[in-house]
């Protein structure tokens, strides 16, 4: 995820300098130009795209900003997703409105306290609604009404739309992936139903160690006020869509 990442060097110099030459090749490192090489500082600046800048501009934050153990891996930006297409671009990072995004740390805390080898893994926080209709037109073989079962209706809107809502798992930093947590992430099936695990195990599709783990990501976020659904095991609301739409605009 890393090297999608586009940083803008930002030079900064401290001493006498002189230039080289001008016809040296773009792409050589810019300090190579410098004859001075003691004299030149060079700092790295990440650039925020303008879909960013509007976040920030609404009071949404990064969350790594707060907490730069929780680990980020937003799926959307990749193309191991349900509609295995990368539709976030340049969005790398993780937003979330300000109360939400300090529940998030409490909870990582919260996790970590007792699960020392342990930390939260988020694949998706804040969703552009524009990105919601993507996901939704990217379905249209899909009758509207079955739709919604896969993605949110833009018309309703989600409440990852007014950056109060994320999806994440558990990391586990021995083992070096997330711990399994009988499916994976928009896993379109019983399976990944919260509400339907007592019968998932009678019916030995998911293991107590499985069903374990999910309380253990469970218990951390509800601990500090995240609300579960029914639905999936790793989506949690900071606050109800009602609420979310009285406190926030929506990030378009
Ligand atoms: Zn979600």
């Amino acid at each position: 995820m890393l090297s999608k990442r586009i940083f803008l060097l930002s030079v900064v110099l401290l001493g006498v300098w002189s230039c080289q030459t001008e016809k040296a090749e773009e792409s050589k490192k810019i300090d190579s130009a410098f004859t001075k090489k003691d004299s030149v500082v060079i700092i790295e600046q990440p650039i925020i795209s303008e879909l960013e800048q509007r976040m920030i501009e609404q009071g949404l934050v990064d969350i790594q900003t707060l907490d730069s153990t929780i680990m980020v891996e937003l799926k959307y930006s990749t193309t191991d997703n349900f509609v295995k297409t990368d539709v976030y671009g340049d969005l790398t990072r993780a937003y979330l409105q300000a109360k939400p995004a300090q529940m998030l740390v409490k909870a990582n805390k919260v996790l970590q306290e007792k699960y020392p080898n342990y930390r939260l893994l988020v694949y998706d926080a804040a969703r552009p609604l524009s990105v919601q209709h993507t996901l939704w037109n990217l379905l249209d073989s899909i009758p509207p009404k079955e739709r919604e079962d896969f993605v949110a209706n833009p018309a309703i809107a989600s409440i990852h739309n007014f950056g109060s809502a994320v999806d994440l798992t558990v990391y586990d930093d021995v083992i070096k992936k997330p711990l399994d947590m009988g499916t994976k992430f928009d896993f379109f099936g019983d399976l990944a139903y919260p509400r339907l695990e007592d019968e998932m195990l009678i019916e030995g599709k998911l293991s107590k160690e499985q069903l374990a783990n999910r309380i253990i990501l469970r218990e951390a976020m509800t601990s500090v006020g995240y609300m579960r659904i029914e639905s999936e095991w790793w989506h949690f609301n900071a606050i109800s869509r009602t609420r979310a739409k009285d406190l926030y605009k929506i990030v378009e």
